[in-house]
């Protein structure tokens, strides 16, 4: 049983160290899958146990895992060819941008995603989101209230890392930029770019929406670095 339903259920698997040996798209599969159970009305303690049971079925040695990652390619990739588009981009990713890296080691202002003055921030950064069932958990990006159709921007040089499309993400993008930041938009109403393409600082990569689990167009923007989120507003520079 769960002690207290405030409990981050994103800190209880790490504390149970469930995430701390996982990569980021196996940390976040988890984590929604925990999250739509709780969504769909099952206790937590009893969602978590399942979660739990799952992780332990899907045996994630070191071995194993690259047969986990092909079993849920359908989450994690866009298509079949999407595999080998993350290997060169990994590869691309630790070669050529490790070149530019101690030219942009400090310092990267990331521009502002929407260059639209009407992106009100409807949902913060680490804010609590508290689910039917009590249990809270944490807001791992912003979400910036825009029409549908408004343009999303590279906020900075990057190459498409994964789109797609999940019933919680929506339409999605991820973009690998320099120094093991990743930014990731969900919600789209339309994807523009494909996956391993370049992109640079204000590309026009999707359209805002409101696909998915959302309740209205806005875009959820993060910022990872290093695996770590980070909030977004301390990394962008809000245009006009
Ligand atoms: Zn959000």
């Amino acid at each position: 049983m769960m002690k207290n339903t405030a409990v981050l259920i994103s800190e209880t698997l790490i504390g149970r160290g469930i995430y701390g040996d996982l990569n980021q798209e196996m940390t976040d599969h988890y984590h929604s899958l925990l999250e739509e159970k709780i969504d769909n009305g099952i206790a937590e303690d009893k969602a978590l146990e399942q979660v739990f049971d799952q992780i332990k079925a899907d045996d994630l040695t070191r071995m194993n895992r690259k047969i986990f990652f092909l079993n849920h390619k359908n989450v994690f990739l866009s298509s079949a060819l999407s595999l080998i588009g993350v290997i060169l981009v990994t590869l691309w990713g630790s070669t050529h941008l490790q070149e530019e890296k101690q030219v942009v080691q400090e310092e990267v202002k990331y521009n502002w995603p929407l260059a639209m003055a009407n992106g009100n921030i409807s949902a913060k950064y680490d804010q609590k989101r508290q689910l039917k069932s009590g249990a809270l958990i944490r807001h791992k990006g912003i979400d910036i209230a825009a029409n549908t159709g408004t343009p999303v921007l590279s906020p900075y040089d990057a190459i498409v890392l994964e789109t797609g499309n999940t019933s919680r993400r929506g339409n999605y993008i991820i973009l690998k930029h320099h120094n093991g930041y990743t930014t990731r938009y969900f919600h789209l109403s339309e994807i523009l770019v494909k996956i391993r393409e370049s992109v640079n600082q204000n590309t026009v990569i999707g359209r805002v929406g409101s696909t998915g689990k959302s309740s209205g167009p806005h875009l959820h923007y993060e910022v990872i670095k290093d695996r770590e989120h980070l909030d977004p507003e301390t990394i962008s520079v809000k245009l006009p």
